[in-house]
This record gives structure tokens, sequence and C-alpha cells, in this order.
């Protein structure tokens, strides 16, 4: 089934998928154990809405394509146009919804891409490597800079982050992106991954969760 937008009540959200904005190196600890640089500006990358699957059900991976590695992320659906520099209140104004995603990546391929200074996409982009959970409401959270993102896989905790320890955080990220490109209703944002990262699995068990405000299970087919 393709994938459609979707409250955690089951209620449909009539945006059509777009694009997936995506955040590199936006957790110090995380840029560390990759051995990247912590960039002095936003690196930003997009995954087109092709890649993005649902989580609750089961989802698949390529492993004939090598290593695939999960990333835990808080997930932004934008619901309102925001384009150049919009400000705080209206960045805050056009957020539709909130839920924990996988930024799937292929390590071995985006290994190879960077050794070589080329894009990431073929690592980064390929269908299904985008996972999204049912959103909450954007209202959920009052305080942006303190939202838990939390990944337990066969029941061990692997990742356990908090938007406070973000370089940079979520509303700048969104004004920023905006003035690289416009952002449409329907655009996710991926908002990078914390400390932790690692392959995934055939037979994975996986709870994903944005911590006290939903939580979900699936696992790797
Ligand atoms: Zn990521």
């Amino acid at each position: 089934m393709s994938y459609q937008h979707q409250y955690v009540d089951g209620t449909r959200i009539h945006f059509p998928i777009g694009k997936v904005v995506c955040i590199g190196r936006n957790y110090a600890e995380h840029a560390k154990e990759l051995d990247n640089p912590v960039p002095t500006e936003p690196l930003l990358f997009i995954k087109p809405g092709s890649c993005v699957v649902e989580l609750e059900g089961g989802f698949a991976i390529p492993t004939e394509r090598g290593s695939v590695h999960y990333e835990a992320e808080i997930a932004v659906l934008i619901g309102k146009p925001l384009s150049t520099k919009p400000s705080r209140e209206e960045v805050l104004d056009a957020i539709s919804g909130f839920a924990p995603a996988l930024d799937l990546t292929l390590r071995d391929k985006q290994a190879e891409l960077k050794a070589k200074g080329l894009p990431w996409e073929i690592a980064k982009s390929f269908d299904g490597a985008a996972v999204l959970a049912p959103f909450v409401v954007g209202s959920t959270f009052a305080d942006l800079t303190d939202i838990g993102i939390r990944l337990t896989i066969n029941g061990e905790v692997r990742q356990d982050g908090n938007s406070s320890a973000m370089l940079n955080p979520i509303v700048p990220m969104i004004q920023h992106m905006a003035g690289c490109f416009s952002l449409q209703a329907g655009d996710v944002i991926l908002t990078g991954t914390p400390v932790g990262v690692g392959p995934l699995n055939v037979g994975d068990d996986i709870v994903l969760e944005l911590v006290g405000a939903s939580s979900f299970t699936s696992s790797v087919r």
C-alpha cells in the first residue's frame, strides 16, 4: 500500500507526501562516532517522497546492497508553505505534527561516496529509506527543545536522545531550510540522529518512540 500521512488516531492527513529534508551531523556525539567534523553550517540533503514507507506492520531493507544503518530521528510534518525567511511564529504555525522516524542509510555505499566527494543520494534515497510512524499533532510539545527520541532493538535501547542536544534546534533549522528552498504542505523534516547508530538486520524487533508522546512497534522484514 502506498504511503499516506496519518495521525496516531488513524485520521488521514490529506497532504501528498512531498520531499523529506534531512540534516546531517546535528548532534555532536553522533558526528564524533562516525569520525565526522561538526559542521559549521547546517549540512542538508533531501530524500524524495518515493523513499517513504510506514513503520507499522514491518518494513523491508535492501541487505543485498551492503550494511543498512538505522538513524532514529524526530520527524516534523510541514502543513503550510514556508519560504525565504519565515519568522519563528510562521514556522510554529506551519508545523502539523511530530513523529519518530528512521533515516535508513546504506553505510558502506555512503562511505564510498563520501571518500570520493560525491553526493549521497544512492546511499540515502532508495525505496524504503525513510520509515515514518504516524504523527501526533503539532501542539503536543510546549517546548520543541525538549523532545525525546528513543530506539529499542530486540529489547536493547540503542539510541536515546533529546532535541535539547541538537546543534541546530528545530525552529531555527526549519527557518534555515526554508531559506535554501521552499517547503510545502506534506514535506517532512528529519532533524538528525543522536549517538548510537548501527546496522539493522532482518528479523529485528523495533520499538520507536517520541518519549512520553507516542510509541510504535515494528520489525525488519
Ligand atoms: Zn539522518
